[in-house]
């Protein structure tokens, strides 16, 4: 990364005058706070004890004597608390907010994931919670709500705009702008205005300096890393320990969603539809509509439906080092469900992308050679999206007689609930 804030010609720092302070502050104390054994240890137990460090190493080797091509090895990250490796970056975040002296957290959240993350990480470490959240979000997304808001954080519906991840993104920022003083805004991606994409990655890196520990105690001769790219902050902590040298190939996944066409999926480094802008306070590959406005992506997994991508991602893929592929929808559900038969593992819907990039490769690749991939995730959360399309009318049947014994009043009062 150059002095400001630059992976090649993405990245910077694209904001109102009045964000440019806070800014600078968070990136000094970041600076200092990453040099510091006391910050490091109190992470290092964070990351221990309550994260659940090091995510295991799988061998997945009834997949791979399936397949019948390269040995498939399955770095578990949703087995992190919360179920994802959000929580890596939220907890650090957050720690590092409290050594600025900072009281109150602010985050945005699309699926909820990172908001939860969020939650979770503030409670722990307690400090104010309050997750900026579309409408349309918060509607489809209730059990993440529910839980962001059992962890005692405050839920802000936003109602502007297409009312989903990109206006929840406006509202935190603008929320920011008036309240840095006591406030720090938690980003759950690699992106966003400098120090973000860096500082992210950092944090996230934990994956990628496990991953390569695993491998060399194991002796294993890597053909690939495989990571799905929403804003890219998975892919690019698994990757980073392994830019700088040749090998091994860096795979980054995006969502192909259900065919090619503009607004069919959330492809932003190999179709044609992106191009650069400036949005969010960075610059990157966004896709855009034909005026420049921001357009509606598609994907089954909603981690992987924002229209940008993290400018170091954008950077490395243009100079070839982190190669991109796309999985379509029904490609994503396959793997889940092989994954799931053959190994017990149910893989979130983002990681299935992942999954089906790594299946593919192993296929092609000798048997002597390994191809890791990234569970970013575990699937447990996908369950309202997965069960419609795999029981569609046990679901049904299901959900109408949760309903009616709901409002027969049956269970509610238990435990002095609600009356
Ligand atoms: C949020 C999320 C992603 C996508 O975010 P990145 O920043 O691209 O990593 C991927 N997988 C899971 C399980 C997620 O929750």
């Amino acid at each position: 990364m150059s002095d400001k804030g630059y992976f090649d010609r993405f990245g910077g720092r694209y904001v109102a005058e009045v964000l440019r302070q806070p800014l600078e502050d968070l990136e000094r104390a970041f600076g200092e706070a990453r040099e510091d054994p006391g910050f490091l240890a109190e992470l290092e137990v964070l990351r221990r004890d309550f994260i659940g460090r090091p995510t295991p190493l799988l061998f997945a080797e009834n997949a791979t004597r399936e397949i019948g091509g390269a040995r498939i090895y399955v770095k578990m990250e949703g087995l992190a608390h919360t179920g994802a490796h959000k929580i890596n970056n939220a907890v650090a975040q957050a720690l590092l907010a409290k050594r600025m002296g900072k009281r109150r957290i602010i985050a945005e959240t699309g699926a909820g994931q990172h908001g939860l993350a969020t939650a979770s990480a503030c409670a722990r470490l307690g400090l104010e919670c309050v997750v900026y959240m579309g409408e349309v979000d918060v509607r489809r997304q209730q059990p993440n709500v529910a839980a962001m808001e059992l962890y005692g954080a405050r839920v802000v519906s936003v109602t502007a705009g297409s009312r989903t991840l990109k206006d929840a993104i406006n509202e935190a920022m603008r929320d920011w702008a008036s309240s840095f003083a006591d406030t720090h805004y938690l980003i759950g991606s690699a992106l966003g205005p400098a120090p973000f994409p860096d500082m992210v990655r950092t944090f996230q890196s934990v994956i990628g300096s496990e991953t390569r520990e695993q491998i060399a105690e194991r002796g294993l001769s890597v053909e690939a890393l495989v990571a799905c790219v929403g804003g890219g902050s998975n892919a690019i902590g698994f990757f980073s320990p392994f830019i700088a040298e040749k090998g091994p190939r860096l795979i980054g996944a995006e969502a192909g969603g259900v065919g090619s066409g503009r607004g069919e999926n959330a492809v932003r480094m190999t179709g044609t539809a992106a191009s650069d802008g400036i949005i969010h306070g960075y610059k990157s590959r966004f896709l855009v509509t034909e005026d420049g406005q921001v357009a509606e992506t598609r994907s089954i997994s909603a981690g992987l439906d924002y229209p940008g991508i993290g400018p170091e991602l954008a950077a490395l893929g243009e100079s070839g080092r982190i190669e991109f592929t796309s999985v379509r929808d029904g490609e994503a559900l396959e793997a889940l469900r092989f994954f799931a038969r053959t190994e017990g593992i149910i893989f979130a819907l983002e990681s299935a992308h992942a999954g089906a990039a790594a299946i593919a490769l192993a296929r092609k690749t000798q048997r002597d050679r390994a191809v890791v991939v990234n569970m970013s995730g575990r699937g447990d959360k996908d369950i309202f999206i997965t069960s419609p399309v795999f029981r569609p009318q046990e679901w049904k049947t299901f959900l109408r007689a949760e309903l009616e014994r709901l409002e027969r009043g049956e269970e509610i009062h238990a435990f002095g609930g609600r009356s």
